[in-house]
């Protein structure tokens, strides 16, 4: 066995139910994930807001891992306390030390199964390539973003979102708890031939580097003013082209695109981005070589 520890969380928002569903399951029969050989540890993220059947209590888990919400000592936020208790229980200095935090989510999207990582740590991005290589997920790589920051993964030295969809939120879905299990059985199999050194590396990489995010039109009292057009709902992952429609005004006047350079578009019409005044968010395909010390990285951390 090697001595990975591979922290395994699911309902970081508790009205995503799928994970912790599998997670139920697997507790009951362990056969039903191979874990390669990985030392394991699966928690549910936020037990709270799961039992309630909410994404969150005070504010968003998977953005309270900031620096600045984990020094303070006087929060009164539920969700900065757990993030906190987490890091204490199985942070690589805590009780429990996991060197790699992997983070299930679900998504209304219609995205599919992808990966997220965030920002370009090296480690991160060699796992990631490591299981698009397996399984032909696309990665978007979140960075830049000052209003989004503080995700739970970034608490470890290396760490990704595995986000499957579509799936409504509440909503068990027997496809969705299939497409989690197969995304997470790749990941563990990766990380198990890296830990014990039985892994070459793919040469490349495709990444979705995140540009920004379009919110919708609103009105003078910030009330949303048009809709996802139709033609671009489900629509997550195809390059938008000059013109493409974007929105759709009550009146019947599409809001077109007017960009030139075919961003892709992911997260479109995420149910839980409304609070976030994020309609869709934009990213830049590129090819990336995998860089040797971005491997190194990652094995140093598994140990091999
Ligand atoms: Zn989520």
């Amino acid at each position: 066995m090697s001595r990975l520890k591979v922290l395994l969380v699911a309902g970081t928002h508790g009205n995503e139910v799928n994970a912790p569903w599998l997670f139920d399951q697997w507790s009951e029969t362990p056969e039903l994930i191979n874990t390669h050989a990985v030392q394991v540890v699966p928690v549910i993220g936020n037990p709270a807001a799961r039992e309630l059947g909410r994404r969150y209590l005070d504010r968003d888990l998977n953005r309270s891992f900031r620096r600045d919400l984990l020094r303070c000592t006087s929060s009164s936020d539920r969700e900065v306390d757990r993030a906190k208790e987490l890091l204490r229980l199985y942070g690589p200095q805590g009780d429990r030390p996991c060197q790699i935090a992997i983070d299930l989510h679900s998504t209304t999207a219609a995205m599919g199964s992808c990966l997220v990582v965030y920002g370009r740590r090296p480690a991160d991005l060699a796992l990631a390539a490591l299981i698009q290589a397996r399984l032909g997920l696309p990665i978007y790589l979140h960075e830049g973003d000052q209003d989004q920051q503080g995700f739970l993964v970034e608490g470890w030295p290396c760490g990704l979102v595995i986000e499957v969809g579509p799936v409504p939120q509440s909503l068990l879905h027997a496809c969705i708890v299939e497409q989690t299990r197969l995304a997470l059985e790749a990941c563990l199999e990766a990380l198990g031939k890296v830990s014990s050194g039985l892994l070459s590396f793919p040469d490349h990489l495709v990444v979705h580097l995140h540009l920004g995010s379009l919110d919708l039109p609103r009105d003078d009292f910030g009330r949303p003013a048009a809709s996802v057009h139709p033609q671009l709902q489900g629509r997550d992952w195809q390059p938008l082209t000059a013109g493409a429609p974007l929105f759709l005004q009550p009146d019947g006047e599409v809001i077109r695109f007017k960009g030139r350079d075919f961003p892709v578009p992911v997260f479109i019409n995420e149910a839980a981005y409304f609070e976030k005044h994020i309609a869709m968010s934009l990213t830049s395909r590129e090819l990336w070589p995998l860089l040797k010390e971005w491997q190194e990285a990652l094995q140093q951390i598994a140990g091999s």
